[in-house]
C-alpha cells in the first residue's frame, strides 16, 4: 500500500476510492478499522470508511487515528483525510480536530485543505467555497439539519476548529503551477502556518497540488485532491499506472435500486424511473411505524414483478412531507425506521436472488451495506462523476452503487446498469 484514507463517510469513501482508481491506482474500499484479518495485499490505495462526519469530536478523532494506525502499519506512505467537498463540519468539528490530531500524530509540519470537486461545481477561490455559481453559505448547505454551512471563508471556518494555524495559498499562486505552489508552502511553513488552505477552480489546479504534495504526509479534502497524487508514485517508481474499468461483470440475478435519500437529485433520478415505468414501491416513515409497510411486505411486492426490469423502493420525499413524518416521529426515529426497513428489505432481495443494486443515501448506504455484511469493496467503472459500481470482496455475491444522495444524473437509476456485464 502507498497511500492510506480515512474517509469521513462512506458515500464520501467510494467517490475518493473511484476518483484514484481512474487515475490509476489499484484500490480497495474497507467499511471499518481494517485489522490484520483484512488483506490488503496488492492494493495501491487503501480507503477506510468511517461514519465519523458528525458523530462526537473525540470518538471522531479516536476512530481516525485507529485507521490512521492501521494504514500506516499496512505500509501507506501518504495518509489522505477524505471529508466533503461542501466541507461540512460545525465549529466543534469534526474536520478540524481530526486533521490536527492527524497531523500530530505523524510528526508532520503541514497539510493541504481543498474540498474543491470542479466537475461536481465546487470550486475554491480566494479561500472561499462555491457550490456552483454561488458561495457555500448561500447555497442549500446553509440549511443543512445537522452542519449548516454559514460561512464560505475556508480559512475562518477551519480556524475555529483548531489551534494550529491556518493560512491560505491563493489563486494566482495555484494558477502558476507546482514549483509555486510548493514555493509558497515552504513560506508558509516559515510563519508556522500548519493548515494551507489552497484554491482550485480546474482539475488541473488539483493536478498541479497533488504534484506539490509529493512527500506531504497528509493531505486533507474532497475526492479532487487525489488526481494528481498516484502520478507522484508513478514518478518515484513505486507502482504501475493500472487502466481503470470500464465494465464490470456482475454476479446473475435481478436488480433493485432501493432509495433512502431525500435529496433534489435522487427525487429527480426516482421521477425519471418512474416516467421509464420501472415497477416502483414507495414507502414512508408514518406506514412503517403504523406497521401497514415492513420489509416482509416489500419483499412480497419485488417477487411480484417482473425479473426483467430493475425495480425501485424509495422512501425519497420533498421537505414538506419529511419535515411532517419527523414532526411525528421525531427526526432521528423517521431517519432510522427508513434505513431499518431498507436494510431489512435489502437482506430479503439479496437472499432472494438479487445480486446488483443501488442505493441512494449515504446513510442509508450505511445501514444496507452493514445489513448485508459487505465489508471491503472492490471499485468497477464510473456510472456518473463520484459514483462507482463496486463488488464486495468476501460473503455475498453482490455489485453495488453506493449513491451519495445529491450525486448523479436524472437517468442514474435508468442508465447504470449498461456499465455491468
Ligand atoms: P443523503 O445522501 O441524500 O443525505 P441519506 O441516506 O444520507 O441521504 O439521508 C437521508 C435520511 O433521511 C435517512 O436517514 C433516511 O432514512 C431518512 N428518510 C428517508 N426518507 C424519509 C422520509 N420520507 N421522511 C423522513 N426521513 C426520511
Amino acid at each position: 500500500m502507498l497511500l492510506g484514507c480515512i474517509a469521513d463517510d462512506l458515500t464520501g469513501a467510494t467517490d475518493l476510492a473511484l476518483m484514484l482508481t481512474r487515475a490509476g491506482m489499484r484500490t480497495v474500499q474497507v467499511m471499518q478499522v481494517p485489522d490484520a484479518s483484512t488483506d490488503l495485499a496488492g492494493f495501491d490505495a487503501v480507503v477506510v470508511a468511517l461514519k465519523t462526519r458528525t458523530c462526537p469530536p473525540a470518538e471522531a478523532v479516536s476512530l481516525s487515528l485507529a485507521a490512521a494506525d492501521a494504514l500506516l502499519a499496512g505500509g501507506a506512505r501518504q495518509l489522505f483525510f477524505k471529508y466533503c467537498s461542501t466541507f461540512d463540519s460545525t465549529d466543534e468539528g469534526n474536520i478540524g480536530p481530526v486533521a490536527e490530531a492527524l497531523l500530530t500524530h505523524l510528526g508532520a509540519r503541514q497539510a493541504i485543505v481543498c474540498p474543491a470537486f470542479p466537475t461536481n461545481k465546487r470550486t475554491v477561490y480566494q479561500g472561499n467555497l462555491f457550490v456552483g455559481d454561488v458561495p457555500l453559505s448561500e447555497s442549500p448547505m446553509k440549511d443543512h439539519p445537522l452542519t449548516p454551512m454559514r460561512d464560505s471563508n475556508l480559512a475562518r471556518v477551519l480556524q475555529r476548529q483548531t489551534k494550529l494555524n491556518v493560512g491560505t495559498v491563493p489563486f494566482a499562486i495555484v494558477d502558476a503551477g507546482a514549483a509555486a505552489i510548493k514555493a509558497a508552502m515552504a513560506a508558509a511553513d516559515a510563519r508556522d502556518e500548519r493548515f494551507l488552505v489552497l484554491d482550485a477552480i480546474t482539475d488541473r489546479h488539483l493536478v498541479d497540488m497533488g504534484t506539490a504534495a509529493e512527500g506531504i504526509k497528509l493531505i486533507t479534502g474532497g475526492s479532487g485532491v487525489a488526481l494528481g497524487l498516484p502520478a507522484n508514485f508513478v514518478r518515484q517508481g513505486l507502482m504501475k499506472s493500472a487502466v481503470a474499468p470500464t465494465s464490470m461483470r456482475a454476479p446473475k440475478g435481478r436488480a433493485a435500486i432501493l432509495a433512502g435519500s431525500c435529496s433534489a437529485a435522487t427525487r429527480g433520478q426516482v421521477q425519471a424511473a418512474v416516467a421509464a415505468d420501472l415497477p416502483t414501491l414507495r414507502i414512508d416513515p408514518l406506514a412503517i411505524a403504523s406497521g401497514e409497510v415492513d420489509a416482509a411486505r416489500i419483499l412480497t411486492w419485488a417477487m411480484k414483478q417482473s425479473a426483467d426490469r430493475p425495480l425501485l423502493v424509495y422512501s425519497s420525499a420533498d421537505p414538506d412531507s419529511v419535515a411532517a413524518a419527523q414532526g411525528k416521529l421525531g427526526r432521528d426515529k423517521a431517519g432510522r425506521i427508513v434505513e431499518e426497513t431498507l436494510a431489512a428489505a435489502a437482506i430479503g432481495l439479496a437472499d432472494a436472488g438479487f445480486s446488483r443494486m443501488i442505493i441512494a443515501g449515504g446513510e442509508t448506504s450505511g445501514a444496507v451495506v452493514n445489513g448485508l455484511g459487505v465489508t471491503t469493496l472492490e471499485i468497477g467503472p464510473e456510472i456518473d462523476p463520484g459514483v462507482p459500481w463496486t463488488r464486495a470482496i468476501g460473503g455475498r455475491e453482490l455489485v453495488l452503487a453506493l449513491k451519495s444522495g445529491n450525486f448523479g444524473a436524472p437517468d442514474f437509476f435508468l442508465k447504470a446498469w449498461e456499465k455491468l456485464s
